[in-house]
């Protein structure tokens, strides 16, 4: 399952190409899933599509380049019995996760997913909830 870690970086960490340099030291892949990084500082949410070994290796990159990491341990679900389709909630979803399939009813790509928790008030069911663990 794809992992989630969110990087904080402080003031002078923006300044040096930590990111860039641990993609090329280990082959994998990052993808941002949402960044908001100034001259002040900043946080970074990655999703690692790895196996755990490899999460933990680049996790311990980071660290050991002064960036303070934190694993994001939380799902969203999407109950289906209960969403009618009304489509609330995906104009308000940042990343796209909250999704129309062909057949116009709605789907939820998790690995998208950012926990900003937009969606759930937004839902006049309850039908999406967000557990932290
Ligand atoms: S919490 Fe909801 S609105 Fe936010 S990214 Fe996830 S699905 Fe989209
Ligand atoms: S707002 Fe609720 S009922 Fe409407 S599409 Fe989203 S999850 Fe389904």
């Amino acid at each position: 399952m794809t992992k989630k870690v969110l990087l904080k970086y402080s003031a002078e960490k923006t300044k040096e190409p930590i990111l860039a340099s641990i993609i090329k030291e280990t082959g994998t892949l990052l993808n941002i899933l949402h960044a908001e990084v100034s001259a002040e500082g900043g946080e970074i949410l990655l999703a690692i599509d790895a196996p755990d070994a490899e999460v933990n290796q680049i996790i311990k990159l980071f660290e050991q380049r002064g960036i303070e990491t934190k694993e994001l341990k939380r799902a969203i679900q999407l109950d289906e019995e209960k969403c009618f389709d009304c489509g609330a909630c995906i104009s308000l979803c940042p990343t796209g996760a909250l999704r129309l399939t062909d057949d116009y009813s709605v789907e939820l790509d998790e690995d998208k997913c950012i926990y900003c928790e937009i969606c759930v008030p937004s839902c006049p069911v309850r039908a999406l909830k967000i557990s932290k663990f």
